[in-house]
């Protein structure tokens, strides 16, 4: 159950629109030099390109004050060139990265992750969410999982996976769990899972036998080891699972596919006549 393919789909119909509304600009700040954000900054400047965004890369020294950063954000807010904006985490300890998020004007974040937006996912309305998130359900719907009164399971609460996720489950009618590090008892709340979303960051947590027979598991986890990325489940689950996302190839794709959808999104919005955000 690729994502790879379904996300190349997306990049293309992004393409096509992008060239449709003019020029789009995705602007994305990073403070510091961490080399695995670089690397992640680097995959959406050079996807954005590829889809007729133009990337605006803002770099900022590892010292720089909470003062000197949300300038630099009010500066993007205000550049009508600019319809998507992100600021690449983490920061490091001096800043406040809640602050930053809710400086980013929210008709820009295509992060999802400033409270008006984060708000309206919650409230069920129309919205910027996270783009791994929206991965996770783009990715159930390509392959026709059922979600209206499915019992679903989410693993892991983060505010970029595990709640987006489960309140747009909800949105679908599935009816839903969340479980985190302190669940009481984690296997048997999979075990009863027909929707089962992992999103924790500990490889293998998941094992065939805490999943139900013809389950749909999608697997959100990355971790680096030395035999290359591993997700959070056994591929042996495969075995019992209905539906299983590989790692890597799921969902890892689709993340920079469905944020450049929500840079068109936000383009849309500020081009047109339209309420904020987008339906
Ligand atoms: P995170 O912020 O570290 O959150 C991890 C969540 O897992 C927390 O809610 C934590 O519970 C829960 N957890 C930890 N240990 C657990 C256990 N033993 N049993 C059950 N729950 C447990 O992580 P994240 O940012 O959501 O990322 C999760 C994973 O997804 C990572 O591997 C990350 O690399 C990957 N990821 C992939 C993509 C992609 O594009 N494919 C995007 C984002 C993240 P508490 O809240 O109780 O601490």
């Amino acid at each position: 159950m690729a994502g790879r393919a379904l996300a190349e789909r997306i990049r293309a119909e992004v393409a096509r629109e992008a060239a449709e509304l003019g020029r789009l600009g995705l602007a994305t700040i990073l403070v510091g030099d961490d080399p695995a954000s670089a690397v992640y900054i680097g995959h959406k400047h050079a996807a954005a390109e590829q889809a007729g965004i133009e990337p605006v890369d803002v770099r900022l020294p590892v010292d720089v004050d909470q003062d000197e950063l949300l300038e630099r954000i009010a500066a993007l807010n205000a550049d009508d060139a600019i319809d998507g904006l992100l600021v690449q985490t983490p920061l490091p300890p001096q800043l406040d990265e809640a602050a930053a998020q809710e400086a980013v004007d929210p008709a820009k974040d295509v992060d999802g992750l400033h409270p008006t937006n984060a708000g309206r996912l919650y409230l069920g309305r129309p919205t910027l969410a996270p783009a791994t998130a929206l991965g996770v359900l783009a990715l159930l719907d390509e392959y026709d999982v059922a979600l209206e009164g499915a019992r679903a399971v989410v693993v892991g609460r983060s505010e970029i996976v595990g709640r987006p996720v489960a309140q747009l489950l909800l949105q679908r009618n599935a009816t839903v769990t969340m479980c985190h590090s302190k669940t009481a008892d984690l296997a048997a709340e999979m075990r009863a899972a027909d929707v089962l979303v992992v999103a924790v960051g500990i490889p293998h947590l998941v094992i065939p036998d805490k999943v139900k027979a013809g389950a749909a598991v999608v697997d959100v986890g990355i971790t680096r080891t030395a035999d290359g990325l591993v997700g959070d489940v056994d591929p042996a689950v495969a075995e019992v699972a209905g539906f299983l996302t590989p790692v890597p190839g799921g969902v890892g794709p689709m993340t920079i596919a469905l944020l450049l959808q929500n840079t068109v999104r936000a383009a849309r919005y500020r081009r047109g006549p339209l309420a904020f955000p987008v339906g």
